[in-house]
């Protein structure tokens, strides 16, 4: 672990845009693949995709986001528009060698408000079922990347992690933490030049709300069973609720064990990595600057810093606080 204290991280220069949307390439989708544990009851899959020989190839990093283009058109008759997705692979992709990028996609299905006659319906999402529909060898049409602050710092040592995500928000810390700990798989370009695991910190929060629903938890476990740095929090929303229809979310959850976390809260090595509802974000800067904690992570304007934060209104964390450098966020 680097004894040197940095307080600003310094990410690397992320390649942007190398293809637009309007002029997507063509890649093929490689594996399909759930990614929950067992029996959820949403369908959340792992999809890799060959971006080999188009402007992608080696230029996406872990964090990045990258377009898809579904086919068909949409009911103005018009091509479908691009849709962002959180890259899940590592910078060094899922082969070594910067081919074969990934996402966790789930497929969006809901119910429609119903209509003037009354009727309601289902509601399939256009991209989302699009993607978890394609199968190996299948074309898919690609843009990106996107994204330039949302990234592992250059030097990884140098910093702690705490990674907080929400449901299929852990598509970026899937990739990151691969490059963290996992590494490039043996006899890659990549696993050449690999210097081995990062010996820092490392904590992910995730909160579903079932076990079931966990992404990606048999992997996480094997490697938090060797790595005696990396701490795994799941947290499970709906299965023992303290109040009806309450909870706990991640940022409860970390509320919940501040003792635990204000080490690393406190530490000037620490980045703060949040992904998925902004919820948790909202919680999560009430609780750590309830605590004391939030001096590294947010800039908070005069107008609340008296405030208790318990009183701040979501609407004012929206607006008078903003993240440092040290605080990335990625939430909706
Ligand atoms: P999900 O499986 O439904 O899990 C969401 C979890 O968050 C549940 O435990 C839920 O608890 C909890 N939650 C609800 N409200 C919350 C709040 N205010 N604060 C903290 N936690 C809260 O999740 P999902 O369907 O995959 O959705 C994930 C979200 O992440 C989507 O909105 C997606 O667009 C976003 N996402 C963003 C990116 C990105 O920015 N790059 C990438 C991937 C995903 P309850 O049981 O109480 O509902």
């Amino acid at each position: 672990m680097s004894a040197s204290v940095t307080a600003e991280p310094h990410l690397p220069e992320a390649s942007m845009h190398l293809v637009m949307p309007n002029d997507p390439v063509t890649a093929t989708v490689v594996s399909s693949e759930r990614c929950t544990r067992s029996r959820s009851a949403s369908f959340v899959r792992h999809i890799a995709i060959d971006v080999g020989g188009t402007p992608l190839e080696g230029r996406f990093l872990a964090g990045q986001s990258f377009g898809v283009v579904p086919t068909g058109t949409d009911a103005h008759g018009k091509p479908h528009k691009v849709r962002l997705y959180s890259i899940a692979s590592p910078s060094y992709g899922e082969d070594g060698h910067g081919r074969v990028l990934s996402t966790t996609c789930k497929r969006l299905i809901d119910e429609r408000t119903p209509g003037a006659d009354g009727r309601s319906g289902l509601f399939l999402g256009v991209c989302s079922n699009y993607l978890c529909d394609l199968a190996p060898g299948d074309r898919v049409m690609v843009s990106g990347p996107a994204g330039k602050r949302f990234l592992l710092p250059v030097d990884r040592d140098a910093h702690d992690y705490l990674f907080l995500a929400t449901g299929t928000g852990i598509a970026p810390f899937r990739g990151m933490i691969h490059e963290l700990l996992a590494g490039p798989p043996e006899g890659s370009r990549a696993r050449e030049s690999w210097t081995g695991p990062c010996r820092s910190r490392i904590h992910l929060v995730m909160g579903t709300p079932y076990s079931t629903d966990l992404l990606y938890d048999g992997w996480l476990r094997e490697l938090q069973a060797h790595h005696p740095n990396f701490t795994y929090h799941p947290v499970i929303s709906r299965e023992a609720l303290p109040k009806p229809g309450w909870g706990p979310h991640a940022h409860h959850y970390v509320a919940g064990r501040m003792d635990e976390f204000a080490p690393m809260l406190r530490s000037d090595r620490t980045l703060m990595y949040m992904c998925g509802l902004a919820g948790m974000q909202i919680g999560l800067f009430r609780s750590i600057a309830a605590a004391g904690l939030a001096g590294g992570f947010l800039s908070i304007h005069e107008e609340i810093s008296a405030m208790d934060p318990s009183q701040w209104t979501d609407e004012q964390i929206k607006r008078r606080i903003r993240p440092t450098h040290r605080c990335m966020l990625e939430v909706y």
